[in-house]
């Protein structure tokens, strides 16, 4: 293999260390975007499209179903983990060996391997995940190219441990304000003050019962949590104004809209003066009753777990394709100075993959 492309006939562990080789550190996957794409192009089964530094290849066999597999090409910051490190007990240390490359190894690995898969296929490499939401590489190509992304389901090669993580919560953030009347303290009884008036807010929190709801046979469990207060002028100042910022995180049961009147109705009664969306984006359905993600959950096997924190399987979800991640690597590894990844595992998920694909 010479340096300036992939080769795709190494086993998806080998590929894994060769791409934890090439660095691709967020804002600069430009390099290894131009391996990916060149590596694809060789592919006579696939079509390829790029958008920056996004790459998608697809299959156009006029299938029943299409489903995408989806990984993101960049890392955080070295800590002096790359050249990758394989040791003797078969486990890879890097940058990116847990999130992500191997699992980008497993997608290229399908990609090379499977040219007559039993559903089609589509392959999304993206940029800029470990960043600002805004930069996302995922939710570019979803506004400009919306149809690239089209499919009945989808797997982020996320770590996953190689269980399924269906659907994810979504998280909303407002701010509840709360206002008085200055006076000086030494006068209070001539002002009102703000922040006493947030005492309601707070024991509203304090005492908030979180649902539990199950969705297609997955546990959620919601929160209500104040993450923040401000308030005060001076210290001989009584205040008028305070604010408490809420952090709802919410089962992808409720719209974003529900999740808001919600949060409305919590504190109906407790004198607020102003609520004031601060951040939402919204979850996503696990939709495992699918029968694409049925027959994906028959292969793979195992159980499937609730995601509780917020991924890019929304960004699916948004567009209508269920989604999951499923993946080798631990997730706890991810962005440490002694990620790793075990190549057993990264081979077992290539096998199960394929298996699904070609049954
Ligand atoms: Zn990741």
């Amino acid at each position: 293999m010479s340096d300036s492309e992939l080769d795709l006939t190494l086993d998806a562990a080998e590929l894994t260390a060769a791409l934890v080789d090439i660095p691709s550190v967020s804002g600069d996957e430009k390099v290894l975007a131009d391996l990916v794409e060149q590596a694809l192009r060789t592919l006579p089964h696939l079509t390829v499209d790029r958008y920056g530094n996004n790459v998608v290849a697809r299959t156009h066999l006029g299938r029943a179903e299409r489903v995408v597999l989806a990984g993101h090409l960049d890392t955080v910051p070295i800590a002096d983990n790359v050249p990758s490190r394989l040791d003797e007990n078969g486990v890879l240390w890097g940058c990116g060996t847990t999130d992500m490359k191997s699992g980008v190894a497993v997608q290229l690995r399908i990609a090379a391997t499977v040219p007559e898969p039993n559903r089609d296929l589509t392959f999304v490499f993206y940029d800029q995940e470990e960043v600002a939401a805004d930069l996302n590489g995922l939710g570019k190509v979803a506004e400009a190219h919306p149809d690239w992304l089209a499919g009945d389901f989808a797997v982020l090669l996320e770590p996953s441990d190689a269980e399924v993580e269906g659907g994810c919560q979504g998280t909303l953030r407002v701010l509840l304000r709360t206002t008085g009347e200055r006076a000086h303290s030494a006068r209070s009884w001539m002002g009102s003050n703000a922040i006493h008036a947030a005492a309601p807010i707070l024991a509203k929190l304090a005492a908030y019962e979180p649902r539990r709801p199950v969705i297609d046979g997955l546990e959620y469990h919601e929160g209500l949590n104040a993450v923040r207060i401000e308030g005060g002028v001076a210290n001989n100042v009584i205040p008028d104004a305070c604010t408490v910022t809420v952090n709802f995180r919410y089962a992808p049961d409720r719209t974003p809209a529900e999740a808001m009147a919600h949060v409305e109705e919590v504190f109906a009664d407790c004198g607020v003066a102003e609520f004031v969306i601060d951040d939402s984006s919204g979850g996503a359905l696990p939709g495992l009753s699918h029968p694409a993600a049925a027959a994906f959950m028959e292969a793979v096997g195992g159980k499937a777990m609730p995601k509780f924190g917020w991924t890019d399987v929304s960004r699916f979800s948004a567009l209508g394709v269920p989604a999951v991640n499923y993946g080798p690597g631990d997730a706890l590894l991810a962005h440490k100075v002694d990620e790793r990844v075990d190549t057993k595992a990264i081979l077992h998920c290539e096998e199960r993959l394929r298996a699904w694909l070609t049954s």
